[in-house]
């Protein structure tokens, strides 16, 4: 029998996998780099284990589903801590915004910054519990394969005021600017700009709010491992160090992949966890529909690149919460820098980890590892030349952490490295180095982003940040339940 194959084993391919696995179909899953996770590798060095990615761990129940569905206790398999603060968020000012699930704690701090917001916030929440009951728990795991599904969600959509971005809905309720900040900025964690993103991701703020923030014992890592000890307990098969290098067709269906080693592969389904560009264009090219996908994707927004530094020190810094939000001077006109101009800003606002405070076990005794990153533009709208300008943005991070967050810093470094929109392009294949893919603009969602299930090619699926819903582990591990729907649809027959 012809296999089912998923490309890439991200967290949208390994839930992809798992869930067809689950359902009775032999699944092989084959992963270019050396480890399983994508954007969530894991590096080691001297003892300091680094999360490359994803850090936030939200919706858990989603996670838990993908194990029960398989008749197995997530708890055999991971053990996830909670978080608190969720994030604490800094300003230069000195002002300090520890942000959790607490509703009157939270009350209390809002009231610091404006009493009259306390109300506003209220009503945001209100607002932001309706879009996620609608945008997330309703449409986020539903394939939007015709343009009928758009016009069916059109009312919610309209009603919801998606139109409107994240920044101008928060600012509706809320008065004070950096409160403004303090609620707008998570659309950045999927890599929508807050003034240009539909305020339907406002969801995320009540779905942190549900569910909460955690985080994996033994790092985000461990969560990867995790599924993929489940995919093996089920009896999938993945193989690392395969990367796919060509979908063969046979009329408007793909007949077998080819690997770099040489290999063929006849399959009978396909789905493709890499980008989203790099699948149509590098992999599927030769075919008419392959070609003009690809030219079409290459119109779209993609979403902001990121300047990520990895670092380990021999001293653990207690002051830190485990998630930091470093607000620099400027926050719209940074964003706008971020997601329109060809050049890099000299200023920046920063998202820092510090995992050891929830697990200490991710460095040797009394040291942390750490991780800082940047958002910065992609190289289709800064054409940058990395090799120069990455040491140069680590060194001005590195001064600033010293100077506002980690005394000391650079006396206490053991070991570090980078990781630049140089490398979300040469190493996970990303178009134009996004770190998230197509960026979630109202024009580039739902419907108008690429589909679960090509419309052409009727073996050829997607799954994970490029697809519906988009980015983020709940994204992806969304879009893996609206795919495996399809796939599983269609083997039936
Ligand atoms: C630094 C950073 C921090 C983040 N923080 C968070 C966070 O805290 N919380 C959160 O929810 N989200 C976060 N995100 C977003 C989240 O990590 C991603 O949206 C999500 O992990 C993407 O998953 P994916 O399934 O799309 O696949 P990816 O992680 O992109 O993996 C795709 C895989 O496909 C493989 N591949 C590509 N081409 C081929 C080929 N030809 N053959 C074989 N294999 C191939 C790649 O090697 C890769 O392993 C973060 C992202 C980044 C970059």
């Amino acid at each position: 029998m012809n296999k089912t194959v998923v490309i890439g084993a991200g967290f949208g391919g390994l839930a992809l996998a798992i869930r067809l696995q689950a359902a009775g179909i032999p699944t092989l899953l084959l992963e270019q780099r050396d480890k399983p996770g994508g954007r969530a590798y894991v590096y080691e060095d001297q003892g300091f284990t680094f999360d490359a990615g994803p850090t936030v761990i939200t919706d858990p129940t989603a996670i838990e589903e993908l194990f029960t569905l398989a008749g197995k206790r997530m708890a055999d398999y991971v053990d996830l801590l909670p978080v608190t603060p969720f994030y604490r968020l800094c300003w230069e000012s000195g002002q300090v915004f520890d942000y959790d699930n607490d509703q009157a704690r939270l009350e209390e701090q809002i009231r610091r910054f404006n009493p009259r917001d306390v109300e506003g916030y209220r009503r945001f929440l209100a607002y932001s519990q309706a879009v996620f009951k609608e945008g997330y728990l309703k449409l986020g795991t539903v394939p939007f394969l015709s343009f009928r599904d758009m016009v069916r969600a059109g009312p919610q959509l309209a009603r919801l005021q998606a139109w409107r971005s994240v920044y101008s809905m928060v600012s509706s309720f809320i008065e004070d600017e950096r409160l403004r900040e303090a609620f707008s900025f998570h659309s950045l964690l999927v890599g929508g700009n807050p003034f240009a993103t539909s305020s339907i991701y406002t969801l995320i703020h009540a779905l942190e709010r549900e569910w909460g923030v955690w985080f994996a014992r033994g790092g985000t890592g461990a969560l990867v491992q995790g599924l993929v000890r489940l995919f093996d307990d089920l009896g999938g098969t993945l193989e690392l160090n395969a990367e796919v290098t060509r979908l063969e067709a046979r009329g408007n269906e793909i007949s077998a992949v080819q690997l770099a080693d040489g290999r063929r592969i006849e399959v009978a389904a396909v789905a493709s966890n890499a980008d989203v560009v790099h699948t149509y264009e590098k992999l599927l090219g030769h075919h008419p529909v392959g070609a003009s996908r690809a030219a079409s994707l290459k119109r779209k927004r993609m979403s902001n690149s990121l300047f990520v530094l990895y670092f380990g020190l021999n001293h653990h810094h207690s002051q830190l919460a485990h998630h930091t939000v470093c607000f620099g001077p400027r926050y719209k006109a940074l964003i706008d820098d971020i997601f329109n101009r060809d050049t890099l800003s000299e200023d920046f606002s920063l998202y820092l980890h510090a995992p050891c405070v929830t697990d200490p076990s991710l460095a040797p005794p009394g040291c942390g590892s750490y991780y800082v990153l940047a958002p910065v533009p992609h190289l289709g709208t800064a054409d940058l030349d990395w090799d120069i300008e990455g040491p140069r943005l680590r060194d001005r991070i590195f001064a600033y952490l010293e100077q506002h967050y980690m005394p000391g810093l650079r006396d206490q470094l053991v070991t570090q490295r980078m990781f630049t929109p140089f490398d979300f392009r040469d190493q996970l294949g990303a178009h134009h180095g996004s770190a998230f893919s197509v960026e979630p603009i109202l024009r580039q969602s739902a419907w108008f982003r690429p589909h679960n299930r090509d419309s052409r090619i009727s073996n050829l699926y997607l799954v994970g940040a490029g697809t519906h819903p988009g980015a983020g582990i709940p994204g992806v591990i969304g879009s893996a339940k609206a795919t495996a729907g399809l796939m599983l649809e269609a083997l039936a027959r």
